[in-house]
């Protein structure tokens, strides 16, 4: 993970830095770091946040229009002030900051120590840095051209960027399965995990591919290389993204503006896709594809965390609607398994970020199985975008709070549009059912705006519950993925160990660790189950433990059974999950703000999972 920021121009850097890492601190946030290039190359880091490290350097020197900046989540050593980025070489005549992971970096630090090397951190990162600088000296080499050799010699995935001292117009960076983003201003280059950190000062961005080195110099320009040495031609596009959406706009946390931005992110998300008065769906990233998706065997999900939830969704949408086999996988799983995949199947990847590094590589696999491969990514121009055959945005927009939630409601609208259009065209279900799902569909986004009324009784319920040390989320049907990720969100954000659970299974284990201190959280809203829910309520109601239900508006059965009942309103079955997920998100929400935990950055945890 990690966030990367570089600044080269007329400005002074470290304002422009310190203000990128803080709109990269969602990728991590173990330590933070800079350096900045002056005549003298000027390091500064600290253990903790963006405002640790500010707070550090205070009335440091930190002028200086050449620099870069990073934030870390740890992978080899501890979040400490010395393994944290930037890292110099040897001689301090280079410094790097890297995200991912140098596989080989142990037998390269044994090589490098029979050499006179030493280190000072527990990093792979410090390993990569002595050896650019091994190839500089043995070669007498310009900086980009030791990049290049020492990245020839490395396993793994690194997005880095590099200052030499001594060439002081100029930063090198390169990728390989980790995302790195060229901003274009006047006369000034910026560089960075994400185009969060740009966007204010320029929208003309290129996104480095794999296995490209780009030098951005003060008198060449721009200028992008393979790692054959071949010039390539930079691809400018044009970001289209808004200051707003990556501010907190009067909220305290993100993840609440973000739950609250529900309504319009569904609706953005189904533009030009949905037409409920003209009874259509359509997805451009399906079309030149239908037929064979339609076709398929089987479709394979892959996925990790939040989004392998919107898969299980997606397993019960597409099987029941368009009737396609579907198999929801744990892309780490499935990458390592030796899985049966054929020319005939059909694998679907999901991932906010686009660059799961899991599902990243479960893609690769496909791929080289000959399979169609689909993408379903939040973030314009990544990885997973990129290298799938095809696939569709989910237009929710920068989602910061490191626990998801709109991006969610994204690819379950997303998937909702996907098994309605697959299930039209193979004719599995009649008209009169599209249609009516069609209409239903349109009317979700004002469904969850009403379901956001529901805030302040799950702030209620939330301080009757906040002390707990355990729960269990149940739910049955569509019902089930949305108490997983119920589960996940409070375990996430509030550290309150929580299990997801398909409700009638809870007779078979969990219901043995009910008793009156822990709230079993009862997703009731879908009709065809609902008495066979309330029996399970029962059955938790006799062994004392304290129900709280999230029902339908004017469920006055459950009402009388249940200890706590949360009113959401109902919807065609297909859909309940992006109703009911709401007071799910809000219940995590209020819990971890009274349990005064880190709400957007919680600990041990970043957004974009890049590494293994
Ligand atoms: N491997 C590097 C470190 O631990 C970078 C970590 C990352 O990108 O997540 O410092």
């Amino acid at each position: 993970m990690c966030g990367i920021v570089g600044y080269i121009g007329g400005k002074d850097a470290y304002p422009i830095l310190i203000k990128g890492l803080k709109r990269l601190e969602y990728r991590g946030y173990d330590s933070a770091g800079v350096a900045l290039l002056n005549g003298s190359l000027n390091v500064y880091k600290k253990k903790g946040k963006v405002n640790d490290l500010v707070d550090f350097i205070d009335d440091s020197n930190v002028k200086g229009s050449l620099g870069i900046g990073h934030t870390r989540w740890a992978t080899h050593g501890v979040p400490d002030d010395i393994n944290a980025h930037p890292h110099l070489s040897g001689s301090e005549r280079l410094v790097i900051i890297h995200n991912g992971i140098i596989e080989n970096y142990a037998p390269i630090k044994l090589w490098l120590q029979t050499q006179g090397h030493e280190f000072k951190s527990e990093t792979d990162t410090e390993v990569l840095v002595h050896l650019i600088e091994k190839m500089q000296k043995d070669g007498d080499l310009l900086i980009e051209e030791a990049v290049r050799l020492a990245l020839s010699k490395v396993v793994g995935a690194y997005a880095i960027v590099v200052i030499d001292r001594m060439d002081p117009d100029k930063m090198v960076a390169a990728r390989k399965s980790s995302p790195l983003v060229v901003g274009i201003g006047e006369d000034e280059f910026f560089i960075a995990s994400d185009a969060t950190p740009i966007v204010e000062y320029t929208n003309q961005v290129v996104y480095l591919d794999d296995n490209e080195i780009a030098v951005l110099s003060r008198k060449e320009g721009l200028k992008v290389l393979n790692m054959e040495n071949e010039i390539k031609t930079p691809l400018v596009h044009e970001v289209d993204m808004k200051i707003e959406a990556i501010e907190k706009g009067g909220y305290d946390y993100f993840m609440h503006k973000e739950i609250y931005e529900q309504p319009k992110t569904i609706d953005d998300c189904m533009r030009g896709r949905l037409n409920a008065q003209e009874g259509w769906a359509r997805l451009g990233g399906l079309e030149q594809y239908k037929k064979r998706i339609c076709n398929a065997d089987r479709i394979i999900i892959v996925a990790c965390g939040t989004s392998w939830h919107a898969g299980l969704i997606a397993e019960y949408l597409i099987e029941d609607l368009a009737r396609i086999p579907v198999e929801v996988e744990y892309a780490s799983e499935f990458r390592y398994r030796n899985p049966i995949i054929s020319e005939r199947d059909v694998v679907l990847a999901i991932s906010q970020s686009g660059e799961t590094a899991d599902t990243l590589a479960a893609l690769e696999l496909a791929k080289k199985h000959g399979a169609l491969t689909y993408g379903i990514c939040n973030v314009v121009g990544s990885s997973i975008a990129r290298i799938t055959d095809a696939g569709s945005y989910i237009h929710a927009g920068p989602e910061i709070g490191v626990a998801s939630t709109k991006a969610f409601t994204g690819q379950v609208t997303l998937l909702s549009l996907m098994a309605l259009v697959i299930a039209h065209e193979r004719g599995t279900i009649s008209t009169s059912r599209y249609q009516e799902l069609i209409t239903e569909l349109g009317q979700i986004p004002r469904k969850v705006e009403e379901a956001l009324t529901c805030d302040e009784r799950v702030r209620e319920v939330s301080e009757r519950v906040k002390n707990a040390t355990n729960a269990l989320y149940l739910g049955r049907g569509y019902n089930f993925p949305v108490a997983l990720e119920g589960a996940l969100k409070l375990k996430e954000i509030s550290y309150i160990h929580a299990e997801g659970y398909p409700a009638a299974e809870m007779k078979h284990g969990p219901i043995a660790l009910i008793d009156e201190n822990m709230p079993v959280i009862v997703i009731a809203t879908n009709q065809s189950a609902h008495e066979k829910i309330v029996s399970n309520v029962q059955e938790v109601k006799a062994r004392k433990g304290r129900v709280i239900a999230i029902v339908n508006k004017g469920d006055n059965i459950m009402k009388d059974i249940a200890d706590m009942v949360i009113e959401i309103p109902s919807t065609l079955e297909p859909f309940t999950p992006l109703i009911s997920v709401i007071p799910m998100q809000l219940l995590s929400y209020h819990i971890a703000v009274m349990r005064e935990c880190n709400v957007d950055q919680p600990r041990n945890l970043a957004k974009s999972v890049t590494v293994e």
